[in-house]
């Protein structure tokens, strides 16, 4: 039996234990705030949402993902620089969705004025879900890509300390999980190790010893303890100051040096602009926040990401991947092979003869489908019922703007999760993620490596997951 059964009494202990180690440990968030708490002095904390145990995984498919990531980061670097596959999927779309509109005409302004730093920095993260036939024995059950995170891919930090919140309570709490598993099947777990190293090994690039890096964030976050983790590790491991600022300071302190286009802010200038920030329409409430996305993208520091690395991160992007020989364009056959191996059925809705197909088969099988929009952060996808009540209301124009994807069928666990102190048990399911990051200049690769790893585990009764959006608690796997 596996979370083991325990005492009540021993199951409140080990929560309690638990929940001091979280907040000792920087495994923290900001709490929510109520409306008439108005004077936010910043001076509170919650233990970020985590899982009671770690939740099974097997092995293999775990290695499997890790090994698929530095492919995974030279192809989006490799889409990136290709200008074609850029306006196939965004012409349309730029129509379409105001948002992926205003990406992409920075994208041709500065591709036009001409491009003042040839390096960029990805900090990736792609997800899986496990995938079992239904009725099919749970232990074969394999990897299916959900998709890519070319922007803001959080948890990094909170993640690598869940796994060592998990490792202490196997190796501290008597009667935890002690007799049923072992500690080398807790994979360690680097991710703010490596997401530091990927932004030092920018920011060396950039060849500037007073420069800094800058995270933009925005206003309010409440995850800003995952980002602080990168500040303090980047600081104490490397010595390289980081500064967190929103789209909004830049728009109103930074310039651009008239010689190099060096981005620069309150007298120092940036090495590396790294976005934890921009992915979605509401961080760009003005046209100033605009206006700041255009002025780093001019800019000669280097950009984690790229405008480019966010439109080839896109959802529409990720579909077209998946049409036969089209990987091929930037991998050998034999890692496209391995790459789609991993993938889902996924399906276009545009007026060719699949995508017509696709709104066919979404009309009779919504049940074993999802219908994704261009959008990040968690709570944006359209599900079963939902998904004919949207098709009806577009015209086969407006239907462009999305996606159809297969559902990913996850076998069901149990575990338990704990959230601001509350116990919610029942089944849930786990999607992994892997860390990437990669550095390179032109066509040259400086850095490519898997970094570390993420697994959020939500209730099966949930569709959407995202730990931020409230679906998901943070966990770690448990290699079966
Ligand atoms: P976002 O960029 O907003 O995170 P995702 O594609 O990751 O968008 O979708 C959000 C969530 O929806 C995922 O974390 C997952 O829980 C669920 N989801 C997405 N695609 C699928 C799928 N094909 N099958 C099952 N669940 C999915
Ligand atoms: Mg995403
Ligand atoms: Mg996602």
């Amino acid at each position: 039996m596996y979370p083991p059964q325990t005492t009540e009494k021993a199951l409140t202990e080990t929560i309690r234990v638990a929940i001091d180690w979280a907040l000792a440990h920087g495994l923290v968030v900001r709490p929510m705030l109520s409306e008439n708490q108005v004077e936010n002095t910043n001076a509170t904390v919650t233990h970020a949402p985590f899982a009671l145990y770690p939740t099974p995984f097997p092995r293999s498919q775990f290695e499997h993902a890790t090994h698929l990531q530095q492919p995974w980061n030279s192809l989006i670097h490799r889409m990136s620089r290709d200008d074609d596959l850029i306006a196939e999927t965004m012409e349309t779309l730029s129509k379409l969705d105001e948002f992926m509109n205003g990406l992409y005409q920075i994208y041709l302004q500065v591709n036009k004025e001409g491009v003042a730093q040839t390096a960029s920095l990805g900090i990736h993260r792609n997800d899986y879900l496990l995938h079992a036939k239904s009725g099919a024995d749970a232990k074969t059950a394999k990897i299916q890509q959900v998709e890519f995170n070319t922007i803001a891919a959080s948890f990094g930090s909170l993640s690598t300390r869940t796994t060592q919140l998990h490792r202490f309570l196997l190796a501290s709490v008597k009667g935890y999980a002690g007799d049923q598993i072992s500690m080398d099947q807790l994979p360690q777990n680097k991710a703010i190790q490596s997401i530091a190293h990927g932004l030092a090994t920018a920011w060396k690039h950039y060849g500037n010893p007073n420069a800094r890096v800058v995270m933009i964030v925005q206003p309010g976050e409440r995850n800003a303890f995952d980002q602080r983790w990168i500040e303090y590790t980047l600081l104490e491991e490397h010595g390289i100051l980081l500064s967190r600022l929103s789209l909004s300071d830049i728009n109103s302190r930074a310039t651009l040096s008239p010689d190099n286009k060096g981005l620069l802010i309150d007298g120092y200038e940036v090495a590396v602009t790294y976005f934890r920030a921009g992915y979605g329409p509401e961080d760009y409430p003005t046209q100033k926040e605009w206006d700041a996305r255009l002025l780093i993208e001019q800019s000669f520091s280097i950009k984690c990401p790229t405008v480019a690395y966010q439109l080839v991160g896109s959802k529409k992007v990720q579909q077209v991947l998946a049409v036969p020989g089209r990987l091929e364009r930037y991998v050998d056959t034999e890692t496209a092979d391995k790459m789609r191996s991993s993938f889902a059925g996924l399906y276009p809705l545009d007026e060719s003869p699949e995508g017509m197909a696709a709104y066919e088969l979404a009309l009779k099988h919504s049940e074993d489908l999802v219908m994704k929009p261009q959008r990040e952060g968690g709570g944006n996808n359209i599900y079963g019922n939902d998904i004919l009540l949207q098709l009806k209301k577009l015209s086969p124009t407006e239907r462009n703007a999305y996606i159809l994807m297969d559902l990913i069928k996850s076998p069901p666990l149990d575990n338990l999760m704990i959230r601001e102190g509350r116990t919610i048990t029942g089944q849930v399911v786990s999607e992994l993620g892997i860390y990437g990051t990669f550095l390179a200049d032109g066509d040259r690769e400086i850095l490519n490596e898997a970094g570390g790893h993420l697994l959020r585990t939500k209730a099966t009764t949930t569709l959407e997951g995202g730990v931020a959006a409230g679906f998901a608690v943070i966990d770690s796997p448990l290699l079966v």
